[in-house]
């Protein structure tokens, strides 16, 4: 027997909502959800093998409640002279922001985004009863000091999330709108800089940003440049006293020891992990050039990913590329799509076959 959902006694602020749904299909070529298409190098694979297994002989035992190891190590990953009390950790940085509405959001709260941003924001906030507010942006998806702090002090919400670069638009935040931000809200502002790897080099990051501002969050993940999705594992740094916030919520021993033994493992390697960031940040600059030639509106990108607007049907084009074993994203914008950088080769598919569906794009 099916119940529908409709029949179950489940929270009224949840009716009527959809879960994440990003679609996941078996293709030749997936660029569809900003994962690093290059595979983790083999001798990397083999050092993360043998952690695990190690850690396999302890699972009789809780793991390490507090994955000091691993806390270490991503505050020597990070640099800044951070400290590992300055850092937090979950299963994929979704979790770890889940954790901090969980911790500073909450029924009566709010939560404010520029839209359109991430659309797991949202879920957090409507999975943990907090108010979800967006304001806009400026034009070219651009945000500017001023737009965000009139939003800021407008909406005078308890949680701000600046997602720099932005999810699914790409669109980099100066360094100078963070720290606006960061100094106009009277609650925490969370930077989530899941894609920082793949910023033009010399970006600061708004870790320069954090002494001095315990309500200040910067979050991070090792799901896209790190090429580690499939291990789920995200950070966060901040003030100490901010994230013991954040041992509230957590269920007890949330970080599994093969987790952790993965993330070491991982980050033991991070040059040879991160080896191919240059590489996808060139096959981003041709997508948008090539994008551009076809007549497309790509838009400026500090992430592995492109948003172009013009394209008068975007469903049949997503359709046309699904035919040929290429999988991009459909991010709800009308006219738009969005494509991540792969390798040269899936770029090469993607492009040949985006040729094709050129005509298809909007006579301006
Ligand atoms: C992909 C992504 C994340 C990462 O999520 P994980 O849970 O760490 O895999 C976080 N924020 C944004 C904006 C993203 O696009």
């Amino acid at each position: 027997m099916v119940t529908s959902l409709d029949d179950l006694p489940i929270r009224d602020d949840l009716r009527g909502r959809s879960p994440y749904g990003a679609p996941q299909k078996t293709v030749p070529v997936a660029l569809n959800v900003n994962e690093n298409s290059h595979p983790i190098p083999e001798d990397v694979a083999h050092d993360i093998v043998a952690r695990v297994a190690a850690a396999i002989l302890t699972l009789n035992r809780y793991p390490d409640r507090e994955f000091t190891a691993l806390r270490r190590a991503l505050a020597g990953y990070l640099g800044h002279g951070l400290d590992p009390a300055q850092i937090w950790a979950a299963n994929g940085s979704n979790e770890v922001l889940q954790q901090v509405l969980q911790a500073y959001g909450g029924p009566g709260r709010s939560v404010l985004g520029f839209a359109p941003t991430y659309s797991m924001y949202g879920l957090l906030a409507s999975g943990t009863g907090t108010e979800w507010i967006t304001a806009g942006r400026d034009d070219g998806f651009e945000l500017s000091t001023a737009t965000a702090v009139a939003a800021v002090h407008e909406h005078d919400p308890d949680i701000v999330m600046l997602c720099a670069p932005n999810n699914p638009t790409g669109t980099p935040v100066s360094i100078e709108t963070i720290e606006a931000v960061a100094d106009a809200a009277r609650g925490i502002v969370v930077v989530d800089e899941a894609y920082f790897e793949f910023a033009d080099p010399g970006t600061p990051s708004a870790l320069t940003l954090l002494a001095g501002r315990p309500r200040l969050l910067v979050s991070r993940t090792m799901s896209k440049a790190f090429a580690f999705a499939g291990a789920r594992v995200g950070y966060l740094a901040g003030d100490p006293a901010a994230i013991d916030a954040l041992r509230l919520v957590r269920l007890p021993y949330h970080l599994s020891a093969l987790t952790q033994a993965a993330a070491l493992g991982a980050l033991a390697h991070a040059t040879e992990m991160l080896a191919m960031v240059d590489e996808i940040r060139v096959q981003r600059e041709r997508i948008s050039d090539e994008l551009a030639r076809l007549g497309f509106r790509p838009y400026r990108s500090g992430s592995n990913f492109v948003l172009f607007g013009g394209v008068a049907d975007p469903r049949g084009v997503f359709e046309q590329l699904l035919e040929r074993g290429i999988l991009i994203r459909e991010i709800g914008i009308p006219g738009h799509l969005r494509v991540t950088a792969g390798t040269e080769a899936e770029t090469t598919a993607f492009l040949e076959a985006i040729a094709v569906s050129a005509p298809n794009r909007m006579t301006p």
